[in-house]
């Protein structure tokens, strides 16, 4: 099957699954992330070439908080500091399950699906720049910056869920 027909279908799971979302946002978690929404995302795409084995840095920015308990809180992703309006890039190939601001707490929010059940998240953008089903390429600038949703100050949430489990994505990506 073709990346369109991929595409497709995951645009509609996605929609589905926006419909029960109650996400934890980047700074205020008052409740888990209901793993069996997400799960709905981590389709994997069929096209062979579409691997996701090396990611690239979604932006070039100083790693502002974390993976992992905060203040006694989960943090589900990494913070990245970047000034507002820094492109954000794919960090592998992949196809839009998600784009919009229906996430409490993440803002203009983008999700992309990957190969081998991984999916990306890159919250608090100022703009998106891909809509939900299209196909991304890696490195492809696909949102700018900025601070929607809960943030103090302009960053990059991201996070890598791999069988729509969050995990850290310091152990996906290449070493600074
Ligand atoms: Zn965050």
């Amino acid at each position: 099957m073709g990346w369109g027909r991929a595409g497709a279908r995951l645009a509609r799971r996605g929609a589905a699954w926006l419909a029960v979302a109650s996400l934890a946002g980047c700074a205020t978690v008052e409740q888990s992330a209901p793993l069996s929404t997400i799960r709905e995302l981590t389709v994997t795409p069929s096209d062979p070439t579409a691997g996701c084995a090396a990611m690239l840095w979604p932006v070039d920015g100083a790693l502002s908080s974390p993976f992992g308990r905060r203040e006694g809180r989960a943090h589900d992703g990494i913070d990245l500091a970047v000034a507002e309006d820094t492109p954000v890039r794919a960090a592998c190939d992949g196809v839009v399950a998600y784009a919009g601001n229906g996430l409490r707490g993440y803002g203009n929010v983008l999700i992309l699906s990957h190969s081998g059940a991984l999916a990306t998240v890159y919250a608090h953008n100022r703009a998106l720049e891909v809509r939900q089903g299209e196909v991304v390429v890696r490195g492809q600038i696909i949102a700018r910056s900025g601070q929607t949703g809960r943030a103090s100050a302009p960053h990059l949430h991201f996070e890598v869920r791999k069988d729509s489990i969050a995990r850290d994505p310091l152990g996906y990506l290449p070493a600074k």
